[in-house]
């Protein structure tokens, strides 16, 4: 039974929910649901430690950033454990992707902050100078598809920042958010610090409108982020939102075909679709169209299988396979179910999915699905390409092929979305920005932008008297 973590302590309280693998379909542990009474007592604690944490200087709490980075090292394999029982991934992935990333992040915000110039300027004899101070307590609301990954990437710049957080992990994931709480005991981390509270959506709404809470940062979907944004505006708290997306992934006819069909696959299956960042729209010249859907089509037959994250979000997606056909697509792979013959078949299972045939206005094409789908349509021009890349209402990251250097360049820098790739998808320094534009967010996390917004500057001018001397 998981609890939450306050002030340091397992606390039991509220009702209980079950979690479930979504591979089997099993319950796989059951977690409190934390109550208004709950909320409250987590942001108490975070206040009640967040003035002698802010008061380390940077040094100190740089160096708590590498013992939880040496904390999560030890428990590695729980870690991986608790995140595949959780969401199914892949071992594959969760070990040399999902829980080092997150290692990843404690090591590189506690080198950016530690190494971070003040700015100072002289103007007619004065001296400005800014020092940063924390927001306060912070708020972090994060998803079920990347759970440690994305949790890690808010906590480390908020706490090396000199802030004390209330995390709200998904309701489907809790589970590597659990071990982590362990280690933040067994490193010692001075209590109230760090609080982690369990439940579903109405949790994070009382986290986001608790007065005690001084800054937002949130990952997950366009719709719950305009009902936080809503409420976080009545006391205009900051907020950082990093939202869905509907990614372009535009292959001209001068690319090298090999490397464009396998890095399709991967940027429209990786983690059976459940990536922000994952391609749901293909653009393909017309010269190469036929080949590239061809390849496509078997490719998508041959990936590795990742569950949904849950029922209600399996329905969803296999309502758009339905609503493709409605209409009107012409299905190149998959479309149903696939049947294994054994535990799986209680899963929630997928076919990856390759259309073709609608309309840039269908709601196929404007929606974001969040699974291993995409629809791959055919274009003439560069300028076409480019138009139809950003006739989106999201702008969150797209990816170019091409061999052509000057094309590469031209494109990237035309895109409307906050990450290009070019010739490559995914992986990117963890000192760039992250984000995106239209209904994909609000903001940028990364590197200094990270530490930008869990703090704030202060200007302070100081007159220099001149020397008699
Ligand atoms: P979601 O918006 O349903 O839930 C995200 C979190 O918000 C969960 O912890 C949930 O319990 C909580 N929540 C739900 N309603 C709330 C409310 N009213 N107030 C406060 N908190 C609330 O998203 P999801 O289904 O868990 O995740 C998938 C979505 O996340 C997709 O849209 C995906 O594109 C997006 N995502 C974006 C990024 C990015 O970096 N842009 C990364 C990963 C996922």
């Amino acid at each position: 039974m998981l609890t939450h973590f306050i002030g340091g302590e397992p606390v039991a309280a509220g009702k209980v929910f079950p979690v479930h693998d979504p591979v089997t379909g099993a319950v796989v542990r059951q977690a409190h649901e934390a109550d208004p009474e709950v909320v409250d007592r987590a942001v108490r604690a975070a206040r009640e430690a967040a003035r002698d944490w802010a008061g380390l200087p940077v040094g100190e709490r740089a160096g708590w950033m590498r013992r939880l980075a040496e904390g999560i090292e030890a428990r590695f394999d729980d870690l991986v454990a608790a995140e595949i029982a959780d969401t199914g991934k892949s071992f594959d992935q969760t070990r040399t992707l999902d829980i080092p990333r997150g290692i990843a992040n404690f090591r590189a915000f506690a080198e950016i902050a530690a190494q971070r110039p003040d700015d100072a300027f002289h103007l007619s004899g004065t001296l400005s100078y800014t020092v940063r101070r924390p927001l306060g307590v912070v708020g972090v609301i994060v998803p079920w598809n990347l759970p440690f990954l994305l949790m890690t990437w808010k906590l480390a710049p908020a706490l090396v920042s000199g802030n004390t957080v209330v995390v709200k992990p998904s309701e489907q994931t809790p589970g590597s958010a659990a071990v982590f709480a362990e280690i933040c005991a067994d490193t010692g981390l001075p209590p109230g610090v760090v609080n982690i509270i369990f439940g579903h959506g109405p949790v994070g709404q009382l986290l986001v409108e608790h007065p005690g809470v001084d800054g937002l940062t949130f990952t997950g979907s366009t719709r719950t982020g305009t009902a936080i944004m809503i409420t976080a505006a009545e006391r205009v708290k900051p907020i950082s939102f990093e939202l869905g997306g509907k990614n372009a992934g535009l292959i001209f006819e001068d690319c090298d075909l090999d490397r464009a069909v396998e890095g399709a696959v991967k940027s429209v299956f990786t983690n059976g679709g459940q990536v922000c960042l994952c391609t749901e729209r293909l653009y393909v010249q017309r010269s190469i169209f036929e080949e590239f859907c061809a390849r496509l089509a078997v490719r998508a037959q041959e990936v590795e299988l990742q569950p949904m994250i849950s029922a209600e979000h399996r329905d969803k997606v296999l309502s758009y396979y339905a609503l493709a056909r409605s209409e009107g697509a012409k299905v190149l792979a998959g479309g149903g179910v696939p049947l294994f013959g054994d535990h799986r078949d209680s899963g929630y299972f997928v076919e990856p999915t390759v259309v073709t045939g609608l309309s840039e206005w269908s709601r196929f094409n404007r929606e974001e699905i969040f699974g291993p789908v995409c629809h791959v349509a055919p274009f003439d021009s560069e300028a076409e390409a480019i138009d139809l890349a950003n006739g989106s209402d999201y702008g969150l990251a797209a990816t170019l092929w091409t061999t052509n250097l000057d094309r590469a360049h031209r494109v990237a820098q035309r895109l409307e979305a906050g990450l290009v790739w070019v010739n490559t998808w995914y992986l990117r320094d963890l000192r760039t920005p992250f984000g995106g534009v239209k209904l994909s967010g609000i903001g940028r996390e990364g590197g200094t932008r990270s530490l930008d917004f869990y703090s704030e500057p202060t200007t302070i001018t100081i007159k220099l008297e001149q020397s008699d001397a």
